[in-house]
């Protein structure tokens, strides 16, 4: 039995993947080992029935005694543990949520219904490092695979809309505390439905900028807000997380697709799960907007298409529509009236399940049938 190694089990993303490999029964295949970097010796999930101890996930020594480590912990962690188990000669697989590894030429970024041939050329180059994709990148892949498939894209730009959850598990807890905060301020004035609003308006926005508003993981206010910058400044203008609009969509298409140019601001709402993306695609040549729609649609399994009228988007077009679900909703498709065969779409997709979780499930599986196949 694989005996598979899990860090970060409990957080945002790690807590998503453990709910669709019980929904999957994918323990039945492999022998689990969790850790934990602030819990060791405290108890772990129970899985078939079995109780299991946290290791401590900085022991190199209980690490390297396992085949597959799975981490959902972070890229601190992973820039600490991966080059000393590296140093050691460890020769198992490690699978990452976290961005650290990704532009690695030693690592793939795994995302399987646009990348299966990139993973299986890999994996028979020796390559046993996999990364998943950045959350918006991989579902705006997925969202519009039908148009890759074709090569009909000439660029996309696409302007993020990101949920709390895509900082983790403390900063989802934050904007709850910081929507409480805000509306504790108003209590007396929503209970009487004729109290000034302008008034109230004034409350909520010294309420936001009073220092002991709780903003200690966001640094600023989401509820009420927004915050127009996500990852690292560049220093060129250009958000880490915009930078890898471009770099990583490119790397995940190498083997399968024609390349495209991706660009666009990245903004963090007060949405709690579910990343939107408003897009701008320039085709490269002139197409219907009914051939469009046809091939959006029939791009992946999990793509949902949504007619492009406003009852059918205000209801299924939303984070609140897609959350806790692995369809991929894209609607708001039209020709826009700027320059020939430039349309917009709007997509919206659990972050936590296709952009973080489901790909690192898939690549465990596939390592694991590859693993017992041979
Ligand atoms: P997270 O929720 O902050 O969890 C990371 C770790 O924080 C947990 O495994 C846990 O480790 C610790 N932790 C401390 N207090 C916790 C609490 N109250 N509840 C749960 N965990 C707590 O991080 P994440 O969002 O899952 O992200 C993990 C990695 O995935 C990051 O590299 C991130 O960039 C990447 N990623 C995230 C998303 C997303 O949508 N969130 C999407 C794609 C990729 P211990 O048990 O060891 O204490």
């Amino acid at each position: 039995m694989t005996r598979v190694g899990f860090i970060g089990w409990r957080g945002m993303v790690g807590s998503v993947l453990m709910q669709r490999m019980y929904q999957e029964s994918d323990f039945k295949n492999l022998d689990p080992v969790f850790f934990s970097t602030s819990q060791v010796g405290q108890n772990g999930p129970n899985i078939n029935g079995q109780n299991s101890t946290l290791l401590d996930a900085y022991s190199i020594k209980d690490l390297s005694q396992l085949d597959i480590i799975l981490s959902c912990q972070g890229g601190a962690y992973t820039e600490n543990v991966y080059p000393k188990l590296q140093e050691t000669g460890w020769d198992g697989h490690w699978i990452d949520a976290a961005s650290t590894l990704r532009m690695s030429d030693d690592a793939l970024i795994a995302l399987d219904p646009i990348n299966r041939k990139s993973i299986d050329i890999a994996y028979e180059k020796g390559i046993k490092t996999w990364v998943g994709g950045n959350c918006t990148v991989s579902l705006m892949l997925l969202a519009i695979q039908g148009l890759i498939k074709e090569n009909l894209i000439q660029w996309v730009s696409s302007m993020t809309y990101q949920a709390a959850s895509g900082a983790g598990a403390q900063n989802m807890r934050e904007l709850l505390i910081q929507m409480g905060e805000l509306s504790n301020s108003v209590k007396s004035e929503l209970v009487d439905s004729q109290s000034d609003i302008l008034a109230v308006d004034k409350k909520i926005l010294s309420t936001m900028h009073s220092p002991s508003f709780s903003q200690k993981n966001f640094t600023v206010p989401l509820a009420g807000n927004l915050i127009p910058w996500i990852d690292q400044d560049l220093g060129d203008g250009k958000s880490k997380e915009e930078w890898k609009g471009q770099v990583e969509s490119n790397k995940i298409l190498k083997d399968t697709y024609s390349s495209i140019k991706v660009d666009g601001l990245c903004v963090r709402i007060g949405a709690m799960r579910s990343h939107s993306q408003a897009l701008t695609i320039k085709l490269n040549k002139t197409t219907s907007i009914e051939k469009v729609n046809e091939l959006i649609s029939s791009g992946n399994e999990w793509v949902k298409f949504i007619s492009n009228s406003k009852q059918s988007s205000i209801e299924n077009l939303s984070p609140a529509a897609v959350s806790g679900k692995l369809d991929i909703a894209i609607g708001r498709i039209r020709e826009l009236d700027l320059e020939e065969n430039t349309i917009s779409a709007f997509t919206v997709g659990d972050q936590l399940l296709w952009g973080a979780a489901e790909p690192l499930r898939r690549i465990l599986k596939i390592l694991i049938n590859k693993a017992q196949s041979l």
